[in-house]
């Protein structure tokens, strides 16, 4: 039975955590900033010192090698993401990535070798809170979209993702669209609150759902509070308001499958005694199944036709984001469920409500997911929380994972 290195995870954790450290105990990191920068440094400090190999890829993501027994095979990847949410916690992300580093430890310990190499990754920007879109090098990696329309991507400061790779030094010359990897594995916090609830401190993750992203725009006719009747008006926020009730009956009617945010509005001119002449606002639904998502969609979109001829307003949406569910590779789901019930670790399988690399990497290769419990579910907030004893149980299922990865064979992997 593989050990694996509690004390020294959970201090790698608390130290890369002072990098961009925030006055209510969470990190701000965001993707290919200076802070993102150092916190990469330290990565690469600690990779070099277990005796690893770094490549960068053309989108700046950080790939740290060990040997396999047979180099010619296909590596098997695991990692997670470095980078932060404006204000966010310590764990999301570098839970992932340091844990893929302290398992290559406990192998290194135990003097146990792979068959293949072993890479553990550090994905460029998968947070998307500066550059857009979430997931960006993963994306990249597994050919959702291309190298040169990313890299032009900015920030909003006009900042290009090319030119902020240029800037801090991070960007390589190995390809980003990756070579399908033997399998990929990813270890994160579950950003839900369903572990800690049922005192478990492992999931093994089956797929995650499929998202639909809009914004909206709704113009209506600014007028006086106090002249304007109100069978006149076209008030744009009146109409937000019904699509605000519509997105939530919507999730409900496919409840517990399904959810709906309407996550960010902004009303204009914002004033007190004026009718909103426009309004924009998000909406996403998420779910597992594609059939779900499929009606949700259609029943958004017939719902908006239908207010805004009622309420004569014009509502213009685009798709920001699409994603389909997300099934992970069977096989290697059934391998870290059988780890972590060799390694006597409570756990249970479950979905993933949001989006991580391991989904797009499954679209090229066979990858499965880990979740460790957060406290009270919370997450992309500086109180984000853990225990170094779910850190320690998560790393020692990676460490077996990764052990039974390299032994499985998977079918040809056909998308
Ligand atoms: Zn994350």
């Amino acid at each position: 039975m593989v050990a694996v290195d509690g004390a020294r995870l959970w201090r790698d954790l608390m130290d890369i955590a002072k990098i961009g450290a925030t006055s209510r105990g969470g990190s701000h990191r965001l993707a290919l900033t200076d802070t993102d920068k150092r916190a990469r440094d330290r990565f690469a400090f600690w990779c070099e010192e277990a005796g690893l190999t770094i490549t960068r890829d053309e989108m700046g993501s950080m790939f740290a090698r060990r040997e396999g027994r047979n180099p010619e095979l296909p590596p098997i990847i695991v990692g997670s993401h470095l980078d932060t949410q404006p204000l966010g916690g310590r764990f999301d992300g570098v839970y992932g990535v340091l844990a893929a580093l302290e398992a290559i430890r406990s192998l290194d310990r135990e003097g146990i070798a792979t068959d293949h190499p072993i890479e553990v990754v550090n994905w460029t920007n998968e947070e998307g809170s500066r550059f857009s879109p979430a997931t960006m090098a993963s994306g990249v990696a597994a050919g959702a979209w291309g190298l040169e329309e990313t890299l032009a991507r900015t920030d909003k400061d006009g900042v290009s993702v090319g030119d902020a790779l240029q800037s801090i030094g991070e960007a390589g010359t190995r390809p980003a669209r990756l070579s399908p990897p033997h399998a990929y594995l990813e270890i994160h916090i579950e950003q839900g609150p369903v572990l800690e609830a049922e005192g478990l401190p492992l999931g093994v993750v089956e797929g995650a759902r499929g998202q639909v992203w809009y914004n909206l725009s709704i113009t209506g006719t600014e007028a006086h509070a106090g002249a304007a009747a109100m069978n006149l008006r076209r008030d744009a926020l009146a109409a937000a308001a019904e699509i605000i009730s519509m997105v939530e009956k919507f999730a409900l009617i496919e409840h517990p499958d399904a959810v709906g945010t309407v996550g960010s509005i902004k009303a204009s001119p914002n004033s007190p005694n004026v009718v909103p002449g426009k309004v924009d606002l998000t909406v996403e639904f998420r779910a597992f199944d594609h059939d779900a998502l499929r009606r949700l969609d259609g029943h958004f979109r017939a719902g908006l036709e239908d207010v805004a001829r009622r309420r004569s307003v014009a509502i213009e949406h685009e798709v920001s984001m699409r994603t389909d569910p997300v099934s992970f590779d069977p096989s290697l789901v059934d391998a870290l469920a059988d780890a972590a019930e060799s390694a006597h670790i409570p756990y249970r399988r479950m979905a993933s409500g949001a989006g991580h690399d391991a989904c797009r990497i499954a679209a090229i290769a066979p990858a499965a997911m880990l979740f460790i419990p957060c406290v009270g579910g919370l997450s992309h907030n500086e109180a984000e929380e853990i225990t170094p004893a779910w850190a320690e149980a998560g790393a020692r299922a990676l460490t077996l994972g990764i052990l039974a990865a390299d032994r499985l064979d998977f079918i040809a992997f056909a998308d």
